[in-house]
């Protein structure tokens, strides 16, 4: 039996403040923080956090509202601006198909969604219907028209989902100065050692200067470093490289200038041998090609990134990062959880990091609240997260698995690669056979963290049709949403709107 047994800790250590961190000590704060566990988190001073990471999904403004933050604070502080979902340019090699977009939905304005599943069954059976995600969606009716979610009424902002773009170092300082604010105890430090007793659990932290921090418990944000989780207490990180090949991100940061779009959108462009992001964040542009270095080298990488972004590029130092993804077999092991990257990482596509950190703060806050801290809580939990992973991949490598370019191996090889689970392999049978798909979605995702109409977007999107089903010629020339989506706010304006207010 470990010591996770008995009655939750007194003394909890957070271990490292990059948003992981910060994330979570806001939220055990407002949780174990108020039953009585005392708070303590240790950053390096000298080990920056990754900084990047800048799309969120919709998870997001849950966390805010549950610690307490408004979006308005969001805005000035962290130079954040709406996201109502991802467009993907460039991933099929078909002229009819060149980019589609997957809208966050908004539950209360889905009057097409039934429209979209029955066009797209129909056209499944070869009939001429309209199939783009794009015409059926409010949040998408939005982003065409540079729209914020927000307006004057009748416009509803308490009925849509969106999410946010922001400068995730700037959101970890925001949500450092709320935790000193409410009395953390704040200690800044490296920490050179991780101590473990004789059972084997982690006893307490050394820092440079010979300083000694005990706990009770112990929570590993330390990136992808893993100080506590991998290098003390040997857990392995599973990787998912047999099934998504990008192990490296080439980003550049642009000016906003007055000609430069500022959508209320992530752009994710297929490139030869991955894709980019393209994020409108404060002042800023923050571009990032994901890419393998099996497959092209870091300086043809950096090339083919810098021409997708054409001159604003020019005289702009890149960054680049090493990618390590996959995930943890026991995000909480002994008397240690991981969180955030050091619990693992599925490439940014759909950016999910921040979700899955959050979910994972969240449930964990649910057990030590509950008094749940036993060995079966921790089992319980382990596969909870697990899941949560592995589900999120399957929808991730989708994209990979349905693209259609010839430009280069790469996308040859994503496309070829059979490293992919029964689920997917299910989906694609279910949507091929043209029987009745939402029987099968029903079956394999029942669990999953995208819903029907998500996987309905990306095979429509993708154009996975049959050969002669052709789209119609004569399109619809106005959005259904239209005339509601433009009384909204103008995205750029309203933002800069808030901030100077
Ligand atoms: C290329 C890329 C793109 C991404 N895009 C997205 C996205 O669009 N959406 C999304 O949700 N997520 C995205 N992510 C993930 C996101 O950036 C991270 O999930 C998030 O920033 C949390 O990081 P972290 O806090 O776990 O780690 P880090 O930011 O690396 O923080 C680690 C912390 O540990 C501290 N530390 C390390 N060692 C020690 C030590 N010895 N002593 C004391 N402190 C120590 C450091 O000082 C730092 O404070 C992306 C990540 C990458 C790499």
């Amino acid at each position: 039996m470990s010591s996770t047994q008995g009655k939750p800790p007194e003394n909890i250590l957070i271990v490292g403040g990059g948003s992981a961190g910060w994330m979570c000590a806001s939220v055990f704060l407002n949780t174990m923080g108020k039953a009585g566990s005392r708070i303590t988190l240790i950053e390096s001073p000298n080990i920056p956090s990754i900084g990047v990471g800048e799309g969120t999904t919709p998870l997001f403004k849950r966390f805010l509202n549950f610690v307490g933050i408004s979006e308005e604070e969001l805005i000035r502080h962290c130079k954040a601006s709406y996201k109502l979902g991802i467009k993907f340019p460039g991933w099929t090699n078909s002229e009819e198909f060149p980019s589609y977009f997957h809208p966050f939905t908004s539950p209360g304005l889905t009057q097409f969604e039934d429209d979209f599943f029955s066009y797209c069954d129909r056209r499944r059976q070869r009939e001429n219907l309209n199939t783009d995600p794009g015409d059926f969606f409010f949040n998408a009716a939005l982003a065409s028209l540079s729209k914020a979610p927000l307006g004057p009424p009748p416009c509803d902002a308490g009925k849509l989902e969106y999410a946010y773009h922001f400068d995730t170092a700037l959101v970890a300082d925001y949500l450092k100065q709320r935790c000193i604010d409410l009395g953390i105890n704040y200690v800044s430090a490296d920490v050179s050692e991780v101590v473990q007793n004789d059972q084997g659990d982690l006893s307490h932290v050394l820092t440079e200067s010979g300083e000694k921090l005990t706990a009770d418990f112990f929570v590993d944000c330390t990136g992808f470093r893993k100080l506590l989780i991998g290098k003390t207490l040997d857990e392995k990180i599973l990787p998912y490289k047999p099934r998504l090949f990008n192990d490296s991100a080439c980003v550049i940061r642009t000016a906003v200038s007055e000609d430069v779009e500022f959508p209320p959108y992530t752009e994710s462009t297929a490139l030869k041998c991955g894709w980019a992001w393209r994020i409108p964040i404060g002042s800023k542009i923050s571009w990032g090609y994901v890419h393998s270095s099996d497959y092209t080298s870091k300086e043809d990488a950096e090339q083919e990134l810098r021409s997708l972004i054409g001159e604003d590029a020019e005289g702009i130092d890149a960054l680049y990062i090493k990618l390590e993804t996959g995930r943890l077999a026991q995000h909480w092991k002994r008397n240690c959880v991981a969180i955030g990257l050091s619990q693992g990482f599925i490439e940014p596509l759909e950016a999910t990091a921040l979700a899955l950190t959050q979910f994972s703060i969240n449930r964990f806050a649910t057990h030590f609240t509950r008094g749940g801290y036993s060995d079966a809580h921790r089992d319980f939990y382990n596969d909870i997260i697990n899941e949560a992973f592995d589900r999120t991949i399957d929808y991730i490598q989708m994209h990979y698995k349905l693209n259609t370019r010839e430009d280069s191996q790469y996308w040859i090889d994503c496309r070829e690669n059979d490293n992919i689970t029964d689920t997917m392999r299910a989906i694609i049978n279910g949507w091929d056979s043209g029987g009745d798909f939402i029987e099968v979605l029903k079956e394999q995702v029942h669990r999953s963290s995208y819903a029907p109409y998500s996987w309905y977007c990306i095979m429509a999107g993708m154009g996975r049709f049959p050969e002669n089903a052709r789209q119609p010629t004569v399109r619809q020339t106005q959005h259904p949403y239209h005339e509601l989506a433009i009384q909204h706010h103008d995205h750029y304006q309203y933002l800069q709107n808030v901030s100077a207010s």
